[in-house]
């Protein structure tokens, strides 16, 4: 199960300063190979030895400054419901207030882990005093007081927080067995796609009190192989909360995400790619999760022999640099090459897995390095001696080479670039690292 750290509280306390101190490092890294927009809500983090997300809540909510409205309490509920654990975040430069109140209220009848965060305190009085007031919130979290412009009093606040995180999960515990999730945004047609494929209505987990479960999964045989689906269609909130708003989606999709091998992404054709899309697209390729692109709906869309080449066109433009991914158009209600989109999704799970040989490796790249060698930096030469491919669960290739912190983004493109020409690997993001030899 994945870690997920969310932060919530009333507009102004400093949640969206904490949330880029926490992704600090890693948002710079994810930033420049996806491409996209910088102005994201959540984000992975690391802590000692534990990997996890943290979604910052607000980024989501629109509200008033001083209301408690519908929206954020249903924000604050969703927290609540799927986070591992909730900062809750108050301001000790204001100190408390009602609406610091009312998120209390909430958060109090919680069984997951809160931790009260009082935010701005650089100064020591601050810390001390004022952070005593926020006992008097009567929650059960001990106060922490930080400062999220300085970073002081966050690496104990994590060393507290990491304590109720579980550790990395194991990559395949079903060994052997493929693992593919089916994402998209509500009414992409998940549940339809799936109905289509298995052939009987599934029975949809509705308005059932309780029902918390994350993803199903479904022991699948076809084309004489055996896969399993994950599938987070059948769950719907139990909580009045909208769907539509894109946490939750990017939330099922961090959820779905962990175990699978590779994710089949519904896109609604009548709605083309939006912004919600991408944000779910981008979670797989930060994962560096499997991908195939479903354009579902298609049998609803107007075309003619062009449509199709145009619109997949101009969906990897949209994605790019993250556009390495098959892209399928399909119907599920019509059953319209739904079938295909599995097939398609089984070829990436085994093009992700495959390895090329060092020596086949070294003898296709080490002439194009020796046309193109990287460019000299101060005078120094990078030279790559040889090219090994690590055997992880996603394609990831070391260059061996002297002076590896000289080495240029552009160039690491180039490579990616290369690699991706001569050998495929559709649908899956290729990794490429440098180390002294
Ligand atoms: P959000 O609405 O809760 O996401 O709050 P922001 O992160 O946008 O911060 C609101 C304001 O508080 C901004 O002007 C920040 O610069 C400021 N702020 C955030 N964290 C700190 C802090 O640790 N100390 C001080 N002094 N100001 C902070
Ligand atoms: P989910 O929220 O992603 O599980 O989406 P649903 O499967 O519930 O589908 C949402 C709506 O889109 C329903 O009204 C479906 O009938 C419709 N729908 C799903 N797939 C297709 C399709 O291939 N073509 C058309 N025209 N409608 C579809």
């Amino acid at each position: 199960m994945s870690n997920i750290v969310a932060i919530v509280g009333r507009p102004n306390v400093g949640k969206s300063t904490l949330f880029n101190r926490l992704i600090e490092e890693r948002v710079a890294i994810t930033d420049n190979q996806s491409g996209v927009t910088r102005d994201r809500h959540y984000g992975d983090a690391f802590w000692t030895n534990k990997n996890f997300t943290v979604i910052d809540t607000g980024g989501y909510v629109v509200g008033s400054e001083d209301k408690f409205e519908e929206a954020i309490r249903s924000q604050v509920e969703l927290a609540i419901e799927e986070a591992t654990v909730l900062l809750f975040v108050v301001d000790t430069m204001v100190g408390l207030t009602e609406l610091d109140q009312d998120f209390a209220n909430i958060l109090r009848r919680s069984k997951k882990p809160v931790f009260v965060v009082a935010n701005k305190a650089e100064t020591f009085e601050r810390a001390k005093l004022v952070s005593a007031e926020f006992y008097g919130l009567g929650l059960d979290s001990e106060v922490f007081p930080i400062s999220s412009m300085d970073g002081s009093g966050t690496g104990e606040l994590l060393d507290e927080v990491i304590k109720h995180l579980e550790d990395d999960p194991e990559e395949h515990p079903h060994e052997g067995i493929p693992r593919i999730s089916i994402l998209g945004r509500p009414n992409a047609g998940k549940s339809s796609f799936l109905n289509a494929l298995l052939g009987k209505e599934r029975s949809i987990v509705t308005d059932v009190a309780g029902t918390t479960r994350d993803a199903i999964d479904t022991h699948y045989k076809m084309f004489g192989q055996e896969f399993i689906l994950t599938d987070t269609a059948g769950i719907r909130k139990k909580a009045k909360v909208n769907e539509d708003i894109e946490f939750y989606s990017v939330l099922r999709a961090i959820k779905a995400l962990d175990n699978s091998d590779v994710c089949i992404i519904l896109l609604d054709a009548t709605r083309g790619l939006e912004a919600q899309d991408v944000s779910i697209i981008a979670q797989a390729h930060n994962a560096k999760k499997g991908i195939v692109i479903m354009v579902n709906k298609w049998d609803a869309v107007e075309k003619d022999s062009k449509t199709a080449d145009n619109l997949k066109k101009e969906i990897l433009d949209r994605l790019a640099p993250m556009n390495y991914m098959p892209i399928i158009f399909a119907s599920a209600t019509e059953k319209q090459r739904i079938f295909q989109v599995v097939e398609k999704a089984m070829e990436v799970y085994e093009l992700r897995r495959s390895q090329i040989t060092t020596s086949k490796l070294n003898d296709v790249l080490l002439p194009i390095i020796e046309r193109t060698p990287p460019p000299s930096i101060k005078g120094k030469m990078v030279k790559i001696k040889y090219i090994v491919q690590i055997p992880t669960p996603s394609p990831t290739f070391v260059f061996f080479c002297n002076l590896p912190q000289y080495v240029k983004e552009s160039y690491q493109r180039f490579l990616q670039n290369q690699i991706r020409d001569h050998f495929g690997f559709e649908g899956s993001v290729i990794t490429v690292f440098f180390r002294k030899k």
